[in-house]
């Protein structure tokens, strides 16, 4: 992509290299952790990108993050997903915010791939109404501060160590980072979602939080959490991107074999418009996500949420799209358990809901058009 840096293609050819080696057990994982992936990613000074050199990551940019997102996701569907989670999720928010403490305790460790550190925001009574939240962390009278709440649908909690917390503190929403093993902490009920991962509602009771374990605080450090977010919804776009590509691809080879009515499919104009269109909803999903990026380390400031919502969505979306039109294409085998694009077509219906549903970008975008109105040109 003509965006890259000559830095930046370097590392997504190493990327694209590495990530073949997973190509034999990609699909095997459905809801178990591909440590060994990720361990791969970290010797080849590949994961966790944008995470600080001092902690084990390679102090890059974000774009790094969404490059090996969809070179890893790409080839392992799964692998992708844990680059995504731990690059551009729970352990960027400590690298971003955290204290010295707190970032030595938990990021050398998810750097090396030997651990997973979650994000707990959503709630039994609060989803999408983020605001309505009502985990809290009050200050007793030394100063001691507590909190106590439950939290929901979170993932990656049987293999993790660790949850970035949102919270809400007696001056407004912010978070903190709650350790599994402490003893306050109570896993109420472990779900298995339709791809076969854990997402899990654990309880919180007077959980004593350490001032190292303070992440963000305050109006101004939790606007800055939430700008930070606007790098994830790149990830997230990265991640659905690398989906549907993987899914075109399975697509493609299919009908370059199958023979139906003595030619094979791809010689049919209806199944080459098909593929035609796949494409054309992953090239220009990436060129939006990828020119989000561009713009924002051309302006040296964080991507907009206009933007980074409008990539959000739009890549959900196609990934959807892309994928069942692949398991149309493949036909009756791809409807069979165990078929790559059956596994992929229940992993991207996630998307549409995990990191802000559809209907929440839609909201923030009309909201930043009718407030600020059209980006201006001299700003692309
Ligand atoms: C695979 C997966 C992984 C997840 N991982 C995590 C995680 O690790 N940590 C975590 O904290 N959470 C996680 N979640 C939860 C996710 O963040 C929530 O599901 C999401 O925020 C929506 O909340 P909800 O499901 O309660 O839906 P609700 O908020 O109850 O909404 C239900 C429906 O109503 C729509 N709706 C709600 N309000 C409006 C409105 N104002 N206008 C129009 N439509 C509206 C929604 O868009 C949705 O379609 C995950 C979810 C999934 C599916």
């Amino acid at each position: 992509m003509a965006t890259l840096t000559a830095d930046q293609r370097e590392y997504a050819e190493r990327a694209e290299a590495v990530a073949e080696e997973f190509t034999d057990d990609a699909y095997g994982w459905q809801g178990s952790v591909p440590w060994e992936n990720l361990q791969r990613l970290a010797e080849a000074d590949l994961y966790c990108p944008s995470i600080s050199e001092a902690y084990g990551g390679q102090g890059r940019s974000d774009v790094a993050a969404m490059l090996l997102t969809e070179a890893v996701g790409r080839v392992c569907p799964d692998t992708g997903w844990f680059t995504y989670m731990q690059s551009m999720v729970g352990p960027r928010a400590i690298d971003l915010f955290g204290s010295e403490a707190v970032k030595s305790e938990y990021l050398p460790a998810v750097t090396a791939g030997e651990s997973f550190v979650s994000i707990a925001i959503s709630e039994p009574g609060a989803g999408s109404d983020v605001g309505s939240m009502s985990t809290e962390v009050t200050e007793e009278d030394d100063g001691t501060l507590v909190c106590t709440g439950e939290k929901t649908w979170v993932g990656g909690v049987p293999f993790g160590d660790a949850a970035v917390t949102w919270v809400r503190f007696p001056e407004g929403l912010g978070s903190v980072v709650i350790p599994y093993d402490d003893p306050g902490v109570t896993i109420e009920e472990v779900y298995t979602n339709m791809a076969g991962y854990a997402q899990t509602r654990f309880s919180i009771d007077n959980v004593v939080i350490p001032d190292s374990h303070v992440l963000t605080r305050g109006k101004e450090a939790f606007k800055r959490q939430l700008i930070s977010l606007n790098w994830e919804r790149l990830g997230s776009s990265a991640l659905t991107v690398a989906w549907a590509e993987t899914a075109l691809e399975h697509a493609l080879a299919y009908a370059n074999e199958r023979e139906q009515f003595d030619q094979t499919l791809d010689e049919f104009q209806g199944i080459e418009w098909k593929i035609a269109e796949m494409y054309r909803q992953v090239e220009t999903a990436a060129s939006l996500m990828y020119g989000c990026a561009a713009g924002a380390q051309g302006h040296e400031e964080p991507p907009s949420r206009l933007r980074t919502s409008t990539a959000k969505l739009h890549c959900s979306q196609i990934a959807e799209e892309v994928v069942s039109e692949a398991v149309q294409i493949v036909g009756a085998r791809a409807y069979q358990q165990g078929h790559p694009l059956e596994y992929l077509y229940r992993f991207a219906r996630s998307r549409r809901i995990a990191a802000g549903t559809d209907e929440m970008q839609l909201n923030t975008i009309a909201r930043a058009l009718k407030s600020d109105g059209l980006p201006a040109v001299s700003n692309r």
